[in-house]
């Protein structure tokens, strides 16, 4: 049996139509045509606001959904990170329920695909019955490079924990340039060819000071941590730029929060060679929540960065809703349109995954979830709520 499904737009993945284009599914949501409304014959749902392919949350933290509201606000990433260090164990059962709320969260609001920083094997029990699909990255750190190996090989056990589970989009990633020694890098580099990686990238203006000038409140992080820093010689490059050459052109990359990203870098980067094929992940709820500012949304734009969303983690958030962080962009950065945001949401984000076979788009054969977003007002996401229809 065919559905049939119109609104006041029609989001494809690239652009809005009208009211007067329905979208054509088989009974399991497998596209089958966008035709016009006087074509489309009976039997059309009509929806008001929106409709558009289900979101891709291309960041997510599912093992510290526990987390909610135990960091307080604007405490800065150094304490954000201490804070989740320190207070992340927890009963296994509080553990799992948290998980599994949260992914029937996700998955009422839209998002059909997440990228999920693993640092445990804890989330594999959710994730095996899940109807969402997950790409799984396991993040290894170790700023010291006579632990390069054994932090490596601890990652490999938790990936090969994976496969067995038979989740085979999986890869091991570094954490960050702050916390990932050139020699962990090479390891991490080397270890798969052509995967799909991603990195926490200049979170807070703490990251930049520590790697231009080898001061600032980083120093805390490491001293806490009992981590020695004497090998470590700044230079004007910032973390960034030392970190993206460490990573070879067959893989892709996904660059996660980007606050401190700036003009300088991107030209730096425009001249590179052999760099990666790169994703710009933007979570600006997590971004509000720790340190009340954003990326410069509109740089990223000029130089014709490849835009995607996440929602981080609840240690971070108060809900893993991609409309809610498109909806923060859009009342913080006017010219961004409707269209434009979903775009980031659905086809960049399913590409970013390598999951654009089948997600991201309403395109014949692919299966990306129908999503409803309504409410709100003038063409804008402000006041819209989201919520998958099929
Ligand atoms: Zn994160």
């Amino acid at each position: 049996m065919l559905r049939k499904f119109s609104a006041d737009r029609l989001f494809t993945g690239y652009t809005l139509l009208g009211a007067d284009s329905v979208l054509v599914t088989d009974e399991n949501g497998v596209v089958q045509d966008i035709v016009p409304i006087d074509t489309a014959g009976e039997g059309i749902e009509k929806y008001n606001g929106i409709i558009c392919p289900g979101f891709v949350n291309c960041h997510c933290h599912l093992e510290l959904s526990h987390m909610h509201d135990l960091v307080p606000r604007n405490s800065g990433m150094i304490k954000f990170l201490l804070a989740v260090m320190s207070g992340r164990q927890a009963e296994e059962e509080k553990v799992i329920n948290a998980m599994q709320a949260a992914d029937n969260a996700m998955k009422e609001s839209g998002i059909v695909a997440v990228g999920d920083i693993c640092n445990t094997a804890d989330s594999i029990r959710v994730k095996s019955k899940s109807a969402l699909l997950y790409h799984n990255f396991i993040e290894v750190t170790g700023f010291t490079a006579a632990k390069a190996r054994s932090r490596f090989d601890q990652g490999a056990e938790m990936y090969a924990k994976f496969l067995e589970r038979g989740m085979d989009r999986v890869s091991i990633v570094p954490h960050s340039p702050y916390s990932v020694s050139e020699e962990l890098f090479e390891l991490i580099n080397a270890h798969q060819k052509g995967s799909l990686l991603s990195i926490h990238n200049q979170e807070s203006i703490a990251e930049t000071e520590f790697f231009t000038t080898g001061k600032g409140e980083m120093l805390e992080l490491y001293k806490a941590l009992g981590i020695d820093i004497t090998h470590f010689v700044p230079s004007k490059e910032s973390s960034l730029v030392r970190s993206i050459i460490k990573i070879t052109g067959d893989h892709s990359l996904i660059l996660v929060h980007n606050v401190n990203t700036s003009a300088r870098d991107l030209k730096a980067i425009h001249r590179g060679r052999n760099l990666p094929l790169l994703f710009w992940c933007l979570c600006p709820a997590a971004n509000v929540y720790i340190n009340n500012e954003l990326p410069d949304v509109v740089l990223l734009k000029n130089y014709n960065c490849k835009i995607v969303v996440g929602t981080d983690s609840l240690a971070s958030n108060d809900q893993l809703n991609i409309l809610e962080e498109l909806k923060i962009l859009q009342e913080r950065f006017g010219e961004l349109s409707t269209a434009e945001l979903l775009r980031w949401a659905t086809l960049n984000g399913a590409e970013a995954l390598r999951i654009d076979e089948k997600y991201g788009t309403f395109e014949n054969g692919k299966q990306p979830g129908v999503v409803n977003i309504s409410g709100g007002e003038n063409g804008s996401l402000a006041g819209t709520v989201s919520k998958r229809i099929l």
